[in-house]
């Protein structure tokens, strides 16, 4: 999941980054014009937007975005414990904030609402496919109960597959979530990875879940078929 961070304290965003890292791939844009920029020109699963920007308020931008068809979950960051803000942020079309200082844990727990509030296809923070089961929290991997020990990027890779089980997924649609937007664009780099995913999620079992579509893309069998 790829997220995009707008806020202009660069010590506070590089700090959050941190944080998040963890379990979201960050962008980070320090004005309004670079997050308009960036919305743009990529994709992302959610954004996180400090209502105080220096060349734009972030309820203006928040309006923008949704004037322009531009449906993400949004999560509003205020400075201030004001109702009239927070009402303004929710009415602007953000879809929930939080109030600096915040602990990182519930930034992160109202994240995990959003984005599932978002997918169709995860009701808990677990999602599952058949046999293979992935906690979005834990991260833990398992297929017909057996742990799977996942580097970073092949979970990143295989929770963005099963959030989108049985669907076409182009390399460059996997590269915009799954790879930082700084990243070279390796034509190869995703053929890779999910031939290391492979290895460890299908090799060893009889069903094989991710399918080439050749000459397009991967998709993720669902369990039916
Ligand atoms: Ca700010």
């Amino acid at each position: 999941m790829k997220l995009l961070l707008v806020e202009d304290e660069k010590n506070f965003a590089y700090c959050l980054k941190d944080e998040l890292k963890k379990d979201y791939l960050i962008d980070l844009a320090f004005s309004g014009e670079e997050a308009e920029y960036k919305t743009a020109e990529y994709t992302y699963d959610g954004v996180i937007l400090d209502i105080g920007l220096p060349d734009i308020d972030g309820i203006r931008l928040c309006k923008k975005f949704r004037n322009n068809n531009i449906y993400m979950p949004i999560i509003m960051l205020t400075g201030e414990e004001n109702i009239s803000k927070k009402v303004e942020a929710l009415d602007s079309g953000a879809d929930d904030y939080m109030v600096k200082p915040f602990h990182i844990e519930e930034l992160s727990a109202r994240l995990r609402v959003l984005l599932r509030r978002n997918s169709q296809k995860l009701k808990s923070n677990v999602l599952l496919i058949g046999d293979v089961s992935l906690d979005i929290v834990t991260r833990k991997v398992t297929r017909a109960d057996k742990n799977i020990i996942l580097q970073k990027k092949e979970f990143q890779l295989l929770e963005y597959l099963m959030r989108n089980a049985g669907k076409l997924l182009t390399r460059n649609m996997i590269l915009d979530h799954v790879w930082d937007s700084n990243v070279e664009a390796l034509t190869n780099i995703v053929d890779v990875h999910i031939k290391y995913l492979r290895d460890k999620i299908d090799k060893p079992f009889h069903k094989k879940y991710i399918k080439t579509i050749y000459g397009l893309g991967y998709k993720m069998e669902t369990a039916k078929t």
